[in-house]
This record gives structure tokens, C-alpha cells and sequence, in this order.
């Protein structure tokens, strides 16, 4: 018992200890959600542009996603904490893209890392390109970042019990990307969607665009009564949220296959897909050029 308390004076030297926890809502009874600002990652947000969240259960918590960095991670570890002293049984990682998993060393052992099937070879053969390629923004939050892989892996649906509060998680198809998987909770009828749902914040295509469209039409028969996008507000009406995504996906499919089918190279062609669509998003130069071209590869050999 000394050394405990001689371990916590020491440890709250530490600046961690004195990191100001992430702001929450509770959306529903014992589940909570973090907002992240749609932005780009930088170090002036420090990384938490991606919505997290966590769920309560009778006998321990699980969450979903940890955010862009160790700091956010550990931010979102200290909101927990304010609310709950039960153990943290799992992380959820919705996918591999560095604002939902560089946050992921905040939580150690014996917490579960959860993914889907092919998150542990994504992580492996990107995990060293994105901590080089995220440097200029985010600059030394990335030193304490360590890529952590999952140890329990999704291949189609899996449920998890946090004590009379089950999770029921899918692994979908290429979509978004290729480790998406969602998380609903039954109690509350909460969905998780991970980035195959983006309101406001214009989606990314780092999939197959013909893989997310058939993933919306499966999405939207789940039996939710909201749902938590990867970006924006959260929560979103369910499955209203599907819409303005459907439509922006859509409208980027015909026009990569018209211009193909009219020879428009691919230079060209990602100048002029779904730029109808630009009044709808936020970030959308960032973004829109960059689907376009992922878009007219895809489609091109169909
Ligand atoms: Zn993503």
C-alpha cells in the first residue's frame, strides 16, 4: 500500500496526469462520444478530428477508437475514468486509419485490442508509412505513438458481453476501407459506424466504391435508433445519415464511368467527378480530387 501511494505522488508529476479529459456526451444511457472537429490531423488539434466513444456495461467498458494520438488516447482514457472505474475490457478499432488507432498505446494490458480480420497485415504494411507521412503535421505527438495491432479479430460478426450489455460487431467488405467494422449496441440500439458513415465531413475513399455502396444498402436495414459516423455530429439520425454519403458516392460512380466510357484520362477526370456535389461537404478540396482518381482506377477495369 506505501508503494502505492509513493507510485501515484510520483506519477502525478507526470504531465499525463495533468491532461485535461476529453469533453463527452452521453448519448444514450452508458454510452458515451467524443466529437472530433472536422479538420485535417495537426498538431494544433492534436490529432482528434475522428469520433470515439465508449460503452458501459455491468462488469467493464469497452471503446471505440482511441483517437490521433497517445495524447488524445490518454485524454480519452481520463474522460472515461471520471465516469466509471471499471475495467476497460476491449478497443474496438473501427479500422486502421491513424485518427481512430494512434491512440491506441494510451491503453495497456489486460485490455483486449478488437479488429477486423484484416486489420493486423493493414497495420503491419502501412503502420510505418503513416507515422513517417503524419510527421510534418502533427511533429513529436507522434514519438510515444506505437502501432497496436489486434489480438482478437473479427471475420464476419462477433459478439462481445461487457455484463448483461452485449456488442454485436461485423466486419464488412471494402468499403471505406478494407478492416471496416461496426459496433452496435443492443441495449441502447447505438451503432457505431466507424467512417462507412461520414455526415458534413465529405467521405474518403480508401476501398472500393462499389464495396461501400452495397455495404450502405446493408447498413441501412440494421435496426439502430442512431448512429455515431466516424466524422460528424454524433449522434446522427438513423438511417437519414446514409443519405447525403449515398448520394455523393453515386453521383462520383457515374461520372468516373461516363468520363471512362468518354476516354477522358484520369488526370482530367479527377478535376470534374462529383464536383456537383461540393456545396453538400466540408473539406471536399482536400478530398474530392483524391476519390475521384481511387474511384476511375476501380471502375476502369470493370
Ligand atoms: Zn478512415
Amino acid at each position: 500500500m506505501v508503494g502505492f501511494l509513493l507510485f501515484r505522488s510520483v506519477t502525478l508529476t507526470y504531465p499525463q496526469d495533468r491532461l485535461t479529459p476529453l469533453a463527452v456526451d452521453q448519448v444514450a444511457p452508458g454510452v458515451y462520444v467524443h466529437t472530433g472537429v472536422i479538420a485535417l490531423m495537426t498538431a494544433a488539434n492534436e490529432g482528434a478530428i475522428a469520433n470515439l466513444g465508449f460503452v458501459i456495461g455491468g462488469d467493464g467498458v469497452a471503446v471505440v477508437d482511441t483517437g490521433g494520438s497517445v495524447r488524445e488516447g490518454r485524454r480519452l482514457l481520463a474522460a472515461i475514468r471520471e465516469i466509471t472505474d471499471k475495467p476497460i475490457r476491449y478497443v474496438v478499432n473501427t479500422h486502421g486509419h491513424p485518427d481512430h488507432v494512434f491512440g491506441n498505446a494510451a491503453f495497456g494490458p489486460p485490455t483486449i485490442f478488437v479488429g477486423h480480420h484484416n486489420l493486423p497485415r493493414s497495420l503491419a504494411e502501412r503502420g510505418p508509412y503513416y507515422l513517417k507521412s503524419f510527421r510534418p503535421s502533427m511533429g513529436s505527438l507522434l514519438d510515444d505513438v506505437k502501432i497496436v495491432p489486434p489480438t482478437l479479430t473479427v471475420a464476419d460478426q462477433m459478439k462481445l458481453d461487457l455484463g448483461h450489455r452485449p456488442l454485436v460487431l461485423q466486419a464488412w467488405r471494402t468499403s471505406h476501407s478494407d478492416t471496416d467494422l461496426t459496433v452496435l449496441d443492443k441495449a441502447s440500439g447505438t451503432l457505431f459506424a466507424g467512417d462507412l458513415v461520414f455526415v458534413r465531413h465529405i467521405p474518403v475513399l480508401d476501398g472500393s466504391i462499389r464495396g461501400w455502396l452495397k455495404t450502405i444498402d446493408d447498413l441501412a436495414k440494421i435496426p439502430a435508433q442512431r448512429v455515431i459516423p466516424g466524422h460528424g455530429p454524433a449522434p446522427s439520425p438513423w438511417p437519414g445519415a446514409l443519405n447525403d454519403e449515398r448520394s455523393y458516392l453515386q453521383r462520383l460512380e457515374s461520372d468516373c464511368s461516363d468520363l471512362i466510357k468518354r476516354g477522358v484520362p484520369l488526370a482530367k477526370a479527377a478535376q470534374i467527378a462529383g464536383t456537383s456535389e461540393k456545396s453538400h461537404w466540408e473539406l471536399f478540396e482536400d478530398y474530392n480530387a483524391r476519390n475521384a482518381t481511387a474511384a476511375y482506377s476501380e471502375l476502369e477495369w470493370q
